[in-house]
């Protein structure tokens, strides 16, 4: 993850352009990042009445451009001088005594704040289950599930419940990337056995280990390994654990037998895109959460058109009202949509062509473009095509007889049953979604 000092440096480039230019030079660069922590940028302003101008004036306009620099930034904190040295005294104390691993959580994600619905509601069970009675009803507990669904959310929720309710308890989060780090870290000491011990030791201390995105694990042999030692060693000594990831257990290539097993020895429970009637629920909370003001109109349209991710839809949302207080209005209404929109569609569209689709579901399926666009009907052949044209239906503004056009003009009519089928697949198996998530990976990274 980037430091506070490049998501700041990118959220600059942002506010340069939305505020005035007084503005800019008399409030925002005042502004200096110091910190970030639990995915809130905190920063330092040089007196009191700077940090109420600044947050008078432009904490809507801050809040998005840093959400535009790092999605998965979740909140900022300006804080005056007086503040900022507290801050700085109170990080250094709890520099010098944690060794221990308690981790702080994110206060917003808690289960109070998640929206339950059909989607979603067995795992919410499940891990309301674990933070009631860690330990002694699901271990371990394996969540899994898309992008922005609410996995990391309902981590958070865990730790932030027993908290409160076990404050006896060590308990510990950490994403994949960070054990693989800190394990890769303490390879390279030279102290390499007393390195290795002290990282068990860290890791298998705590009551309670939550790793987020464990997919992550995949390739590293050696951090597989050293999972394994510290998963049976929390396992054995009736500690709870709860692992979150995009894919399921059998999903993750390359992970090995053993892990894998491990992972199916209590609950497994996917988390599933939610349904109309969610997405609006999760979008009226946000905005509350927020004191965003908002027209319902606008929470429709957006719940409504989103079909991919929740955290996407917040953006979405974030921008929105972003948008309105440029305008001057306090209320978000659908004007405000349609400008906030008018750039992210075009923008996000202009760069993908079908070209790069295709050649994308021809390299994922180890087969030919000429095979792909072409007659042949082997099922082996005609279920990458269907996904060939669902993702360009889905990524591209083509219609649809375009679309035909590209397969060696076919009708529109066999796009659509192609995107219908596709679509009812990533509902019924989650192996397609993985499948269609991959792809789309590549093709957007390959901009
Ligand atoms: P993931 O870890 O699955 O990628 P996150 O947990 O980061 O997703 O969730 C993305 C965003 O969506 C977060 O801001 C989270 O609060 C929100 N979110 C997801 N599901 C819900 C829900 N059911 N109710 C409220 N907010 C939700
Ligand atoms: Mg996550």
């Amino acid at each position: 993850m980037q430091d506070a000092k490049e998501i700041w440096n990118i959220a600059l480039k942002t506010l340069e352009k939305e505020v005035t230019a007084v503005s800019f030079d008399l409030w925002i660069k005042s502004l200096e990042p110091i910190d970030l922590k639990n995915n809130v940028l905190y920063l330092s302003t040089t007196s009191e009445t700077a940090k109420n101008r600044v947050l008078k004036l432009h904490e809507q306009s801050i809040r998005y451009a840093i959400k535009s620099a790092n999605e998965d930034i979740v909140d900022f904190k300006i804080l005056d001088p007086d503040e900022t040295t507290k801050y700085k005294s109170s990080e250094q104390e709890s520099k010098v005594v944690s060794s221990s691993p308690i981790c702080k959580f994110n206060e917003k994600f808690t289960f109070d704040n998640f929206v339950v619905g059909n989607s979603n509601k067995y795992v919410y069970a499940a891990a309301r289950g674990v933070a009631e009675n860690p330990v002694t009803k699901i271990n371990p507990l394996y969540i899994y599930g898309g992008v922005g669904l609410g996995k990391t959310h309902l981590l958070h929720a865990i730790g932030n419940y027993l908290s409160k309710t076990r404050p006896d308890l060590k308990v510990m989060y950490v994403t994949c990337n960070k054990f693989t780090n800190d394990y890769i870290d303490c390879m390279a000491n030279k102290d390499k056995i007393g390195a290795i011990a002290s990282f068990r030791n860290k890791y298998t201390n705590v009551d309670v280990l939550m790793v987020d995105d464990i997919q992550f694990i995949s390739k590293k042999t050696s951090t597989q390994e050293e999972f394994f030692n510290v998963f049976n060693e929390l396992y054995q000594n009736n500690k709870q654990i709860i692992i979150a990831s995009d894919r399921a257990p059998k999903e993750i290539e390359t992970l090995e037998d053993r892990l894998r097993s491990r992972f199916s020895m209590g609950l497994i429970q996917d988390i599933q895109f939610p349904d109309y009637e969610t997405r609006f629920a999760i979008l009226q909370k946000k905005a509350q959460q927020e004191h965003y003001n908002i027209d319902e109109d606008v929470i429709d349209y957006i719940a409504t058109n989103s079909n991919s991710n929740i955290r996407e839809m917040e953006g979405v949302l974030c921008k929105v009202v972003f948008y309105a207080n440029l305008s001057g209005k306090t209320h978000a209404t659908m004007d405000d949509v349609a400008e906030a929109l008018k750039d992210q569609v075009i923008s996000e569209k202009k760069s993908i062509t079908s070209d790069k689709i295709i050649v994308a579901v021809c390299k994922y399926f180890n087969i030919s473009k000429d095979d792909l666009i072409g007659k042949k009907k082997n099922k082996e052949i005609v279920e990458p095509r269907q996904i060939a044209m669902y993702l360009i239906c889905d990524m591209m503004d083509l219609p649809l007889t375009s679309i035909g056009d590209i397969f060696g003009g076919r009708d529109h009519t066999t796009v659509i049953h192609a995107r219908e089928k596709i679509l009812n697949a990533i509902k019924d198996s989650n192996r397609m979604r993985v499948t269609i998530d991959d792809i789309k990976n590549t093709i957007e990274h390959a901009q």
